[in-house]
């Protein structure tokens, strides 16, 4: 009889969980500290986990997922081109590359695009693009090229990127750094004046520093620091690829300021949440310094990629992103400092813009996301970023009931943990 009892079924299916976890722990590499929810079905703003609870996901991939998990018209696109051809290589051509990069490019008015795979790759294609020009057009001597840099910058993993990161826990370990990189402080046009010098070919910065817990820097400062650039012959590089596609309520967070950097970094929620596209989108004088051999990705612009890139495009066009995104940010903001008030020992500030936000608290944060993936019977899924801070980035399908859904389980769970 006892074998029949709900006790044990429960037993041998929260044992589901943690067996994953185990596999996790015994076969893959520990550089993540996860939130311990397995996930195995998702769809639009929800996800569910092994056990079958149902939690909405308030990270979105860290802003991958802005068009909802599994986006139906994206996945149609996916499945349509995995049955005619996926990858040949850059060794030839295929039919869809740049029928997606012309509809990217017409969105978001850039001359040219470079496709790659991730985040880190893009950053990487761009630091090249970058010190190319510096010798080739700006006339740099070889091999002195300098690229400036934010303090707090998160721009990827690779050794090079990491070489000029501010975060021990991601550079610590991996030296010698990559010489050519200057670190300025973040929102500081005086800064960048100074740091600037006749080598000086780039300045790379997030629009927002996401990563670093949602940092807004002061109004005007992306203005300012391109006139700066522009006045020096020194290439803006801004990393959108957290920011980028509607996230912060325009396409790109630049857009707020009706800034047109140089180069544009885009990845993420580029490829819908369905596939590894990034890339750099420049004006021709600037890339065209890539040449044959110069520079390349066997995945790059591989053809089930340029088919759903065409699929986000189409989607952008037909959609209005920004005005849910702007809308709904508003009211989550407002909302969330009403809950800071009642709790202001415990919640420091709360910023964002668009639906990108976060919530930086007095005391470590790992308790209040812990507390809201256990939120029954429905759990809401946040990551902590930095310890302190807590971002909440849904996917921009979400609707303002929702996120009422949302605000009470944040609520709840403020007034609970001790
Ligand atoms: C995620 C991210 C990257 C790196 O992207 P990967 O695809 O993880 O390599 C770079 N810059 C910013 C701002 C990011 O948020």
């Amino acid at each position: 009889m006892s074998d029949i009892t709900g006790d044990s079924m429960l037993k041998k299916e929260q044992n589901k969980s943690q067996l994953y976890l185990d596999l996790d722990k015994k076969w893959t590499a520990h550089n993540y500290k996860p939130i311990p929810v397995v996930i195995e079905k998702a769809k639009g703003i929800w996800v569910w986990d092994v056990e079958g609870k149902k939690y909405m996901d308030c990270l979105s991939a860290y802003s991958s997922q802005n068009f909802g998990h599994r986006n139906p018209k994206l996945v149609k696109a996916l499945k349509k081109q995995a049955d005619k051809v996926i990858l040949t290589s850059r060794a030839f051509c295929n039919d869809s590359m740049g029928t997606a990069a012309k509809k990217l490019c017409e969105l978001t008015g850039y001359e040219s695009f470079l496709p790659m795979n991730t985040g880190a790759e893009a950053v990487e294609s761009a630091l090249k693009i970058a010190r190319k020009w510096g010798y080739e057009k700006k006339g740099v001597d070889e091999n002195k090229a300098e690229i400036i840099v934010c303090e707090n910058n998160f721009h990827g993993r690779t050794i090079t990127i990491v070489g000029f990161s501010t975060d021990p826990d991601a550079f610590s370990g991996f030296g010698p750094k990559t010489p050519g990189f200057k670190v300025i402080p973040y929102g500081d046009t005086e800064a960048l004046k100074k740091a600037i010098n006749k080598n000086t070919v780039a300045f790379l910065f997030e629009p927002i520093q996401g990563e670093a817990g949602v940092l807004i820097p002061p109004k005007g400062y992306l203005k300012e620091a391109q006139k700066i650039c522009k006045e020096n012959n020194v290439i803006t590089i801004v990393d959108e690829i957290q920011t980028g596609f509607c996230r912060t309520g325009t396409i790109f967070a630049s857009d707020h300021e009706k800034v047109k950097p140089d180069i544009v970094l885009v990845a993420k929620a580029l490829g819908g949440g369905i596939f590894p596209i990034s890339g750099v989108l420049a004006n021709w004088d600037i890339m065209d310094v890539l040449t044959p051999g110069s520079h390349g990705s066997t995945w790059g612009g591989n053809s089930l990629g340029m088919a759903v890139l065409e699929s986000v495009c189409d989607l952008l066009n037909e959609e209005d992103f920004s005005k849910r995104s702007t809308e709904l940010g508003k009211f989550f903001v407002k909302k969330l400092k009403l809950i800071q008030k009642k709790h202001s020992e415990k919640i420091k500030e709360v910023r964002g813009k668009g639906l990108l936000v976060a919530i930086e608290l007095n005391e470590k944060a790992r308790p209040y996301t812990e507390a809201m993936k256990n939120h029954q019977p429905v759990g809401l899924l946040a990551k902590e970023t930095h310890e302190f801070s807590i971002r909440f980035a849904p996917p921009l399908v979400i609707t303002q009931k929702e996120l009422e859904w949302a605000l009470e389980v944040i609520e709840r769970v403020f007034d609970e943990v001790d």
